[in-house]
């Protein structure tokens, strides 16, 4: 009999700004489901983009999650690190003229309609200087997520040639991810909402890599009351550790854990988490994915 391949899930925070409460629950989330399944919990620092990047950031939020309990398994893997990894596959996908060289301004890709209509395909231009964009033979538009079902991924979007490495050198978020989870070998990924759109991309990404694919599970999003998404760029505030029970007992809330009796929870934070980890289960998770943060 085939052995059941063991759950290995991840976080992959980038480092533009302190841990704040949405990303907790994208980190708490992560954390119940993997070790709900006896799995490992990987934890990697996507610092690929250092101009939007927060000094000290990075050691914030592992410090943060220490703190709150959530403690990771293995080493910590950096994107900064990864470039070798990222520039190989560019490279073999030049080669094989997979991936082309693109002359394009925004401009002209705004007035060509907002999506890339594949102009430099085959002009063969020299890769010096220029975006890199990788030829779109495996659109996905749409995909099975574990807890929200069948979700759909505007066509032009999937059909697109986009960018794996920009003009300026940054390798592309959608490139990176996939061949650290790769790497890394998780099985599941679990992240905020606001990223069920890339994944059309990722999962053709996998397939173009005849690689096996992972499953998603998208966690729902923490807004403002006013609707806006809590997030490093709207300045949410960092958490902190003095805070970290009654914190983790909110994003277990926003998670759908049973937590409106708070007096039989355990106020000891390291019981609370092993609460959580008995309880969880992705069905408990709401039907909105987006949910008034409580504070
Ligand atoms: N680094 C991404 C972010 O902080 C998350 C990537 C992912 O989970 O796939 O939004």
């Amino acid at each position: 009999m085939k052995e059941k391949q063991r759950y290995i899930g991840r976080f992959a925070p980038s480092p533009s700004g302190p841990l704040h409460f949405g990303s907790l629950i994208a980190a708490l989330g992560s954390y119940l489901q993997a070790k709900r399944q006896a799995g490992q919990w990987l934890v990697r620092i996507e610092d690929l983009d250092p101009p939007r990047e927060m000094a000290g950031a990075a050691d914030h939020i592992l410090r943060t999650l220490d703190d709150y309990g959530l403690h990771w398994d293995g080493g910590i893997m950096y994107q900064s690190q990864r470039h070798d990894a990222y520039q190989a596959q560019i490279d073999a996908w030049l080669q094989s003229t997979q991936a082309y060289a693109c002359e394009c301004s925004r401009k002209q890709i705004q007035q060509a309609g907002g999506f890339y209509p594949g102009t430099c395909r085959e002009k063969q231009l020299a890769v010096e200087g220029q975006a890199i964009r990788l030829k779109q033979t495996e659109p996905v538009t749409s995909f099975i997520d574990v807890r929200y079902g069948n979700m759909e991924i505007p066509e032009a979007l999937a059909h697109e040639d986009f960018i794996i490495r920009r003009r300026d050198g940054l390798y592309a978020y959608n490139l990176a991810v996939v061949l650290d989870d790769i790497e890394q070998g998780v099985t599941e990924v679990v992240r905020g909402a606001d990223l069920i759109e890339p994944t059309g991309r990722q999962i053709g990404l996998y397939r173009m890599l005849a690689k096996p694919e992972v499953s998603y599970l998208h966690l729902p999003l923490a807004v403002t009351s006013q609707g806006y998404k809590l997030s490093k760029q709207n300045r949410a505030p960092a958490i902190t550790a003095d805070q970290a029970v009654p914190t983790l007992k909110a994003a277990m809330g926003i998670l759908g854990l049973p937590v409106h009796d708070l007096q039989l929870l355990p106020d000891d934070r390291d019981s609370l988490l092993q609460w959580a980890v008995k309880e969880w289960h992705p069905d408990l998770l709401p039907n909105e994915q987006s949910v008034v943060e409580p504070f």
